[in-house]
C-alpha cells in the first residue's frame, strides 16, 4: 500500500496543534503522568499528543516507534518514527519552540521526513533525492564564513572552547526545531553529544538537513544512522559544512 506521507504528517500536525495549544504554557501541560519506555517523565502534555498519534497512525497498518509508547510492530514494509511534541519543557513553561517530528522508513531507508512548528505553522518537508522543503519553498544550508556561525550545543560541560570559535550560540531545547534550522539556514550547527538523543528526535530532522545540503554524523565523524528503536540512546552532529563539522570533531577529541 501507498500513501500520501505529506498529507498524513500534515493532517496529524494540524490535529495535534489543536488539542495541545490550549495547554501551551499551563502547569496541566507539565504534570508528570508517569514514565515512557525511556524511563522519562511523561508529562500530560505528551500524553493527550501520543494519543492523537496512535488514533491516527495505527489504523494506517504501518509500524509506529513513538517517544512515549516504544515501537508498535505491524508487520508493514513502513514504519513510522514519531515524536508527537518534541520540546516539551519548553511547551510547559511557555517557551514557543516546540514541534512535531515525524521520518518515515521503508524497510530501514528513510522515505519522508516532516517537521511542523504548531505557533509559526512551519512545516518542514524532505524526501531523498528531492531536497527540504518549507512551506513548499525550496530551503538550503546557510554558507556561513569562518568564525561567524550560529551553533547550538549540548555537551553537559564538555567542548565549551567553542564559545569563542563561533559568532552565536543559541541552545533553543529542542532539537527537531534546531534541525529543522539548521537545514533553512536560520543555525548552521546543532549537536547533542551526551548520548541523550532518541531516534524519535531526530528521525525527521536527519534527512531533511541532508537534503538542505548540510552533513549529519555521530560524535566521531562517521555518517550518522536512524535505528528504528523508541528507546535507543545516540550522539548527533548535524552542521551546514566540513569546516565547521572539522572545527566541532577537534574540540571533542582534544576535550575533556
Ligand atoms: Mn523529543
Ligand atoms: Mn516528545
Amino acid at each position: 500500500m501507498e500513501f500520501n506521507w505529506s498529507e498524513v504528517a500534515l493532517g496529524t500536525a494540524k490535529e495535534l496543534k489543536e488539542k495541545i495549544i490550549p495547554l501551551f504554557g499551563t502547569k496541566k501541560a507539565g504534570e508528570n503522568v508517569g514514565t515512557n519506555v525511556s524511563g522519562d517523565v511523561t508529562k500530560y502534555v505528551d500524553k493527550v499528543a501520543e494519543d492523537i498519534i496512535l488514533k491516527r497512525l495505527v489504523p494506517l497498518g504501518v509500524n509506529v516507534v513513538s517517544e512515549e509508547v516504544g515501537a508498535i510492530d505491524n508487520g508493514s514494509d513502513y514504519t513510522v518514527v514519531v515524536d508527537p511534541l518534541d520540546g516539551s519543557y519548553n511547551f510547559s513553561v511557555g517557551i514557543p519552540i516546540f514541534a512535531f517530528s515525524m521520518g518515515v522508513f521503508k524497510g530501514k531507508k528513510p522515505v519522508y521526513g516532516a517537521i511542523y512548528e504548531f505557533l509559526t505553522k512551519n512545516f518542514y518537508e524532505a524526501k531523498p533525492g528531492e531536497g527540504a522543503y518549507l512551506n513548499g519553498g525550496r530551503i538550503r544550508v546557510n554558507e556561513p564564513e569562518p568564525g561567524k556561525e550560529a551553533l547550538s550545543f549540548y555537551t553537559r560541560g564538555r567542548c565549551l572552547g567553542l564559545v569563542r570559535k563561533v559568532k552565536r550560540v543559541r541552545v533553543l531545547g529542542a532539537i527537531a526545531v534546531e534541525l529543522a534550522y539548521v537545514a533553512r539556514g536560520s543555525l548552521d550547527g546543532v549537536f547533542d553529544i551526551r548520548n541523550y538523543v532518541r531516534p524519535t528526535d531526530v528521525a525527521a530532522g536527519v534527512l531533511l538537513v541532508r537534503e538542505a545540503g548540510g552533513i549529519v554524523t555521530d560524535e566521531r565523524g562517521r555518517e550518522f544512522e536512524v535505528k528504528l528503536s523508541a528507546t535507543e540512546k545516540t550522539n548527533v552532529i548535524a552542521v551546514a559544512n566540513e569546516r565547521l563539522l572539522k572545527t566541532i570533531l577537534e574540540v571533542i577529541e582534544s576535550g575533556p
